[in-house]
């Protein structure tokens, strides 16, 4: 129940792949020296960089790790408030946690992100983050939140996972604030199985980000260096056949993209001229989105359920993980009084909306996100037609039955 880039694995997967295996350099680290030795996770690096338009690029071995190498790049560590919307992977919250940070949760708006209106009353005087996340694709509201971030001196964390590809205002998401965070898990636009990567255009967030990720090392070592440790650090490497295997997706990124954004169109189109009443789209924050998704919002949360229902699929607020309400790892994190930090509800305004959302899938299938029903990148235009059919005719006799 993969993403687009999983569907279309081929041969340009297979040639990096069999070029590593040829030399025996496995490791991101090999002989400068030795022209064998491919470089492919410093390539992938390179690229993400130019393709983003930013100054530094660093491969990790999956996305929580991007978030958590960005989090330590910013300086977030013991006590240190970052906002994070209560609908998101789970992983965005508990990357905060994992590295002694509090997640603070913000309210989402139509367009299923990080609502700015919210932002502003959870700031306090620990906060020092802000976290965006570009869900199903959709640009967050990138203007206002970098408004609200420079009044207020925080510093602006984009979660990327979920919208590799996604532009706002003409700049490549992730390049807008301060470091972004990618994933290249099975699930999103394109995939080496696992992976990650953060971009920024900061040297300072770069080096912390670069040591958090490799023990504490300065960037691009190619051996030992004792004694020069910048910061405590874990491991977090991509290896040589991951690097490999994303760059022969990222041959495929704007094919992938493209694709999207037609097969996409195709499927709104009869929704939209169908003219359901009571039904309306999530709001897109910039056409240039992903296109990974489609998503409704129903004005009456048991037309979206019973909608939903007889379609084989949930409504987005049943989308496990990713809703804060399903998070029982989360909801047991306690303050350092023993009190619950978190409870069942708290955001109201989110538990609304994502309660009348559906997702349906236009490249990424993923049932855990709520995308059980859709399209695939694969499909053609007659499935495309059916699927729509079939959307519209679940979604319109419940309607004139409740007599709206
Ligand atoms: C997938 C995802 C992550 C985590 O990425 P992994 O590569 O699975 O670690 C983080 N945030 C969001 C929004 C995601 O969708």
């Amino acid at each position: 129940m993969p993403g687009p880039g999983a569907y279309l694995v081929g041969a340009e997967e297979k040639r990096h792949v069999a070029e590593v295996m040829e030399t025996g350099y496995l490791s991101r680290y090999g002989r400068e020296d030795d022209p064998r030795f491919c470089r492919k996770v410093v390539t992938l690096e390179k690229q993400f960089a130019e393709r983003s338009g930013t100054r530094y690029a660093l491969a990790v071995s999956g996305g929580t790790g991007a978030i958590m190498a960005s989090l330590v790049g910013l300086g977030v560590g013991s006590g240190v408030e970052v906002l994070v919307p209560g609908y998101t992977f789970v992983a965005s919250i508990s990357a905060v946690l994992a590295v002694g940070g509090i997640p603070v949760l913000t309210e989402i708006d139509e367009s299923l992100t990080m609502d700015p209106k919210d932002l502003e009353q959870k700031i306090t005087e620990k906060t020092r983050v802000i976290m965006p996340v570009h869900m199903l694709g959709n640009p967050s509201a990138m203007d206002e939140i970098m408004a609200i971030a420079r009044r207020n001196k925080l510093l602006v964390l984009e979660d990327c996972c979920q919208a590799l590809g996604a532009r706002y205002h003409g700049k490549p998401i992730g390049a807008i604030g301060d470091i972004g965070a990618f994933s290249l898990n099975i699930n999103k636009t394109i995939t080496s199985g696992d992976g990650g990567m953060v971009i920024t255009n900061d040297e300072k967030f770069y080096e912390r980000a670069f040591g958090f990720h490799d023990q504490g090392h300065k960037p691009l070592r190619m051996g030992l260096e004792m004694g020069k440790r910048s910061i405590l650090g874990i491991n977090l490497r991509m290896n040589e056949l991951t690097g490999a295997f994303a760059l022969g997706q990222m041959e495929k990124l704007d094919r992938i993209l493209e694709t999207l954004k037609d097969k996409k169109a195709k499927f709104k189109k009869p929704l939209v001229d169908a003219r359901i009443p009571g039904m309306t789209f999530r709001t897109i924050n910039d056409p240039d989105e992903c296109a990974t998704l489609l998503a409704v919002i129903l004005d009456d949360p048991k037309e979206a359920a019973r909608i939903a229902k007889e379609l084989g699929t949930k409504t987005v607020s049943e989308s496990g993980w990713h809703v804060y309400n399903h998070m029982e790892q989360i909801l047991a994190v306690v303050d350092e009084r023993g009190k619950k930090r978190y409870r069942r509800h708290m955001l109201p305004h989110t538990d609304d909306i994502l309660g009348r959302s559906i997702a349906l899938s236009v490249g990424v299938v993923d049932p855990g996100l709520g995308a059980g029903f859709g399209i695939t990148v694969l499909s053609s235009d007659d499935e495309i037609a059916k699927a729509a059919e079939s959307f519209i005719r679940v979604a319109r006799p419940g309607r004139l039955a409740t007599g709206h």
